[in-house]
């Protein structure tokens, strides 16, 4: 394109200008499909036929889990237009967040899971690097080989730490507990969300520790709200916390904290790209990430939470009225007090008047238009209405009684 034909092009197309200033200024550059344009046109979703819906159930990982909040979005398209030293990204970023969250240092990791694996292999290593290189392999390292938890708090993701090498072992009394101490004992680990399942709580947990010189280790993924819970467990003392950032935080799904110990954090991030030779080789998180998960946290702690919370109960009692106006529906609505802390409605049905189970009335949901998600076993129906978007509310609600008024036995 000459010059002039090209300030001619600009001036009628206007979107084409970014680009086109952007350094495509050569005579070969295809100015009808520049990315900034073509963008702005394309439904990737519909072009792949990737189905998309209405989010009734929840932040769950396969259905992508949250959406990011516009701000959180801005940051990470700003991110994207300049180059800088990860490491030194990570330094500020991490300073800016433990400040937030009443932690001496912060790490951005690509997820809660990461940050388990990361700040358990940074206890193991020390910042010892023939250690990093060494891990997952312990036997004959000098690394500690146990991580002690309590048996109620065993679920799937204590992996992100055998991950690393390390055995589980598992105790129930604060007797057991003493007894499995060892010189081979690297941490105590304790999931939240399992706190009421286990007969040793939170402050007693880190007081032991202290007091043997074990460091404690807390997995709280999916515990905000409360917002309180970003800064509860770090100034009780636990050495590591590890939170999700893409679930209530609505950071990118793809993020997560590892908040801690300075010395802890140090380590861990030994075991972080950009250094290689890692376990944590390929648990990246890149500069869009990094900004993303900091504007998300700032976002989060700014909102009025008893506001949200009040929207979000509105939005699902809604949805409960239609459902309750269907003869044969049962509802209830509780909010839990650990782990998913949102409204959460609970459909039943009485199935002499209902003629679908609760699984085939959520194939339903999924299969109508638009399409619904939501969560339950064979019997029931389970929603909340925190990955709602405005006005989805409405629609669940006039869908939900479509479905169940079309499964009323005559
Ligand atoms: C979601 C979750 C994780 C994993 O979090 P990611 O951010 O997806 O890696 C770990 N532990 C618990 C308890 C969780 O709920």
């Amino acid at each position: 394109m000459k010059r002039r034909d090209l300030l001619k092009y600009l001036s009628i197309t206007p979107l084409a200008g970014a680009s086109i200033a952007g350094g495509l200024s050569s005579a070969n550059a295809a100015p009808m499909s520049t990315p900034l344009s073509v963008a702005k046109k394309r439904d990737l979703f519909a072009e792949l036929g990737v189905r998309t819906f209405i989010n009734a159930a929840g932040t769950y990982t396969a259905m992508t889990a949250t959406l990011m909040r516009p701000a959180t979005v801005e940051a990470i398209r700003q991110a994207s237009h300049k180059f800088c030293m990860l490491d030194d990204l990570q330094d500020k970023v991490g300073a800016r967040l433990a400040e937030i969250v009443k932690a001496e240092a912060v790490v951005v990791t690509s997820g809660a899971f990461a940050a388990l694996t990361l700040g358990m292999a940074g206890i193991l290593t020390g910042l010892d690097p023939v250690k990093v290189k060494q891990l997952p392999k312990l036997e004959g390292t000098g690394m500690k080989t146990e991580v002690i938890c309590q048996k109620s708090h065993a679920i799937g993701y204590n992996q992100a730490l055998t991950n690393t090498g390390v055995k589980i072992v598992m105790i129930e009394t604060v007797d057991e507990l003493i007894k499995a101490i060892n010189p081979n004992t690297a941490a105590m680990h304790f999931l939240h969300v399992q706190s009421d399942k286990g007969q040793i709580q939170h402050e007693e947990w880190v007081a032991i520790g202290k007091k043997y010189g074990i460091p404690t280790t807390i997995d709280i993924a999916a515990d905000v709200p409360p917002v309180s819970n970003l800064w509860r467990f770090n100034e009780m003392g636990f050495d590591f916390v590890a939170i999700s950032g893409g679930k209530a935080l609505r950071g990118p799904q793809s993020a997560g904290l590892l908040m801690g110990k300075k010395d802890l954090i140090k380590a861990a991030r030994l075991s972080m790209p950009p250094r290689g030779e890692t376990i944590g080789r390929g648990m990246k998180v890149n500069k869009e990430e990094i900004l993303g998960m900091m504007v998300a946290v700032e976002e989060f702690v700014k909102i009025d939470h008893d506001a949200e919370a009040l929207i979000f109960l509105e939005r699902i009692k809604k949805i409960q009225a239609a459902a309750e106006s269907v003869a044969g529906v049962k509802t209830t609505i509780s909010t839990p007090t650990l782990g998913n802390v949102t409204p959460t409605l609970n459909i039943s049905f009485d199935y002499s008047k209902i003629s679908k189970t609760g699984e085939q009335l959520r194939l339903d949901l999924r299969n109508g238009n638009p399409s619904i998600e939501s969560v339950g076993g064979k019997d029931n129906i389970g929603m909340t209405a925190w990955s709602l978007q405005e006005g989805e509310d409405v629609i669940v609600a006039k869908r939900l009684k479509e479905v169940l008024e079309s499964a009323v036995k005559s």
